[in-house]
């Protein structure tokens, strides 16, 4: 079957049997048993990141809803396995930190990255350090105790690609990680060229309305345990509800996708001839984001529109504006940004689903006044 039809399908194909239509959202933060002695060898196996199928114990351990979610984006991006977190940065956590239980704590960067993911590598906050390197030089800047290769593709803000299928050859035993955030696996499955791990911000597109928060990251199940284990023991676990949203976030995944990219990709070819714009990048595989370096002042566009949102954040049904520079980006220094080629006159667009004409229409009366 299509991804379209396992997007709606995938997570709930037992709903029939249960006899009920909507995904059962389940609050428990705890559950009962009478048998302590089965809860406690549960337990014990819970703790190195097994799940054994049984009823749940508690909260922090494991939820029915969300691992419906888990189940659904796992399949989604061809993976085994699938472990969501509190917010995308909390997945990312969960990596690094198993980089650092590994004995490799030294990672491999590809610059640009989201701006809080490229400050928790560089600031080492959670034991890492890291090399940054170019796509094509990935190999010379391996060491013994390398634990990750981190990538984004397209990247956060400037849409740059890389060849996934080079840089896994490149990385050799080192396994890669793709924040797919961006592409979605409407856009691309990393694993197909042979990432073995996907991470998504699915706050963005995955929830895809602006009201949740949330991570995962998709993989085999050796290292879905890992990432259990890490989870019990720290916490970072995502809200039932917010499970219950995702889940249904997914099942419109395909079609927002396609429409957003399709608004967007009129407005990159538009925005190409304006005379307010300098550079515009939009990325082969396409999608809903488009960034632009403006040649007036970019904060008076963001404060110029007036269907676009101006906000951080992406991959909402309404179309987001924000400077890199002033936000996502900001937490990095001026020479790092430089160094990942974010311009101070880069604006990040999140194309929406309204109008194109109406999206065209404010876009441009926004730079006219620039
Ligand atoms: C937003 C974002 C993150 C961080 O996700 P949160 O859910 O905000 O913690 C990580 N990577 C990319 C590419 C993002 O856009």
């Amino acid at each position: 079957m299509t991804l379209d039809t396992r997007a709606i399908h995938a997570g709930r194909d037992d709903l029939v049997d249960l006899g009920v239509h909507a995904v059962p959202l389940d609050l428990s933060t705890t559950y009962p048993a009478r048998d302590s002695g089965a809860e406690a060898s549960r337990l014990d196996a819970f703790a190195t990141g097994e799940l054994d199928g049984g009823l749940p114990i508690y909260g922090r351990v494991s939820n029915p809803t969300v691992e419906r979610f888990e189940t659904a984006l796992a399949e989604l991006e061809g993976c085994d396995a699938a472990v969501a977190f509190a917010s995308g940065m909390a997945a990312l956590s969960a990596c690094l930190l198993a980089a650092v239980t590994q004995g490799k704590p030294h990672v491999v960067g590809i610059r640009p990255l989201y701006g809080t993911t490229d400050h928790l590598v560089a600031s080492g906050l959670l034991g890492n350090f890291v090399t940054w390197a170019s796509a094509d030089l990935v190999a010379g800047a391996i060491r013994p105790d390398t634990g990750l290769v981190i990538v984004e593709s397209p990247a956060n803000p400037t849409l740059t690609e890389v060849d996934i299928a080079r840089l896994v050859d490149a990385a050799g035993d080192v396994p890669v990680l793709v924040d797919n955030t961006f592409a979605t696996p409407v856009l691309q499955r990393p694993v197909e060229y042979g990432a073995k791990i996907v991470l998504h911000s699915a706050t963005k597109f995955l929830g895809g309305h602006g009201d949740v928060m949330g991570g995962i990251v998709a993989c085999d199940e050796e290292y879905a345990r890992l990432l259990r284990q890490l989870r019990f023991a720290t916490g970072g676990v995502l809200h039932p509800l917010a499970g219950y949203l995702l889940l249904r976030g997914l099942s419109t995944l395909p079609v927002r996708i396609r429409a957003a990219s399709a608004n967007a990709a009129v407005l990159a070819e538009r925005l190409t001839r304006h005379p307010k714009v300098q550079r515009v990048h939009y990325p082969k595989i396409g999608g809903a984001l488009v960034s632009i370096e403006v040649a007036g002042d970019p904060l008076a566009v963001v404060s110029g529109v007036r269907v676009f949102t101006p906000a951080v954040s992406l991959g909402s049904v309404d179309s987001l504006i924000q400077h890199p520079g002033s936000l996502t980006h900001r937490i990095m220094t001026e020479a790092d940004r430089g160094d990942a080629g974010i311009s101070d006159q880069l604006l990040r667009l999140s194309v929406g689903l309204e109008d194109v004409e109406d999206l065209w229409h404010d876009l441009d009366q926004a730079l006219q006044k620039a």
